[in-house]
């Protein structure tokens, strides 16, 4: 059967970032009336901490596809040329369960990701929030200047990060991408201050973020950790938050920015008020004041990899875009 081979630089072209978010909209929204099958991933630790390979598997219908995202995420990738998370996405159709495309997942990764973030701060973030501040300057920060623009009008835009190099390689990378001025902060308490807007999207294992800087009624996506035992939130920041996720089952799983606090006993379950599926279809609450601090943990779906893949490939068969290879698929007699 034909297999269509999409490279990077064609995904990027054809996913472009306010369609990823209408398209993860529908995913999420997809996922919550049932039509999705979607194990935990698989993670696969290599030794000595070297990274991790992951193996994301899932159905969703529409558009009654299957996927399985097998990703590596090396974190000491930075500051060389290879990307952190690098792989392939699979996408088969769930008719004779055929083989249709193989796609890059670096980009598909860093895009749907930020469309997700996209997705929560157009549910739940104040109407006019548009001082937006991004601690961490990698793929994801950048993919998520674009998402936090396609969700609102932006007026302010303050970066922080680690490595003062990585910002001025930001700062230099987002000017001219939106119409806003792009400022590189100096700490991360000096990029929050009075923003309304906040992604976390570093590779920290401990917190970069503490409650008493943040004004009343800011969103927060945070994107960063995905590990029981990482987290770039304070405890206090969580507690008093309104907590919303992608999938109830991983965040209880995967995410230490909910476990941590909830081991030192600050909240239990119940704390983590929904997913952003359940807001979209109004089965669950959104912001309920203007003073309310909004979050929403992102750990990443496989159903977000698999409606992306199977997006970009339809676009690409009607422009006649990738390689398309025999690979096999017929009966074998
Ligand atoms: P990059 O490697 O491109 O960037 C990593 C960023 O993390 C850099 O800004 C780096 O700062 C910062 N960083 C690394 N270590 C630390 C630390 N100890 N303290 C503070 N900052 C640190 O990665 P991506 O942008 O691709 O990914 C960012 C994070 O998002 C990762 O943890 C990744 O696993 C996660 N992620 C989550 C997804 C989801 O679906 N929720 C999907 C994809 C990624 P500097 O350069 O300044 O040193």
């Amino acid at each position: 059967m034909p297999v269509r081979i999409l490279t990077q630089e064609q995904v990027t072209q054809l996913l472009p970032m306010p369609a990823c978010l209408d398209l993860m909209d529908e995913a999420l929204r997809t996922m919550t009336r049932g039509g999705a099958i979607l194990p935990l991933r698989t993670m696969l630790r290599l030794p000595e901490g070297k990274g991790i390979f992951g193996s994301m598997p899932s159905y969703l219908n529409p558009p009654d596809a299957i996927g399985l995202k097998a990703i590596t995420v090396f974190p000491g990738n930075e500051g060389t040329a290879y990307d952190s998370h690098q792989g392939v996405v699979l996408l088969f159709e769930a008719t004779h369960g055929s083989l249709v495309a193989i796609l890059d997942a670096t980009s598909i990764t860093a895009i749907r990701t930020a469309a997700v973030s996209g997705v929560a701060t157009r549910a739940l973030a104040k109407p006019d929030a548009g001082d937006l501040a991004i601690l961490g300057a990698g793929v994801q920060a950048l993919t998520h200047l674009d998402a936090m623009a396609a969700a609102r009008p932006l007026r302010r835009v303050r970066v922080w990060s680690r490595t003062p190099g990585s910002v001025a390689k930001f700062v230099a990378l987002a000017r001219g991408r939106h119409p806003v001025v792009v400022e590189a902060a100096p700490t991360a308490e000096a990029a929050v201050r009075g923003a309304d807007l906040i992604c976390t999207v570093t590779s920290s294992r401990v917190p970069i973020l503490e409650r008493r800087w943040l004004a009343d009624g800011c969103h927060l996506n945070v994107v960063g950790a995905s590990l029981a035992a990482a987290r770039e939130l304070d405890s206090d920041t969580v507690a008093a938050a309104r907590v919303y996720t992608d999938r109830r089952e991983s965040l209880l799983a995967e995410s230490g920015d909910f476990l941590i606090p909830r081991s030192e006993g600050r909240f239990g379950d119940e704390h983590l008020i929904g997913e952003i599926g359940e807001v979209l279809e109004g089965k669950v609450e959104g912001r309920r004041t203007a003073t309310d601090l909004t979050l929403f943990k992102s750990l990443g779906l496989a159903i977000e990899d698999l409606a992306a893949a199977h997006f970009v490939t339809q676009r690409a068969a009607e422009r006649g875009i990738g390689t398309v290879l025999e690979i096999g698929g017929l009966r074998h007699d």
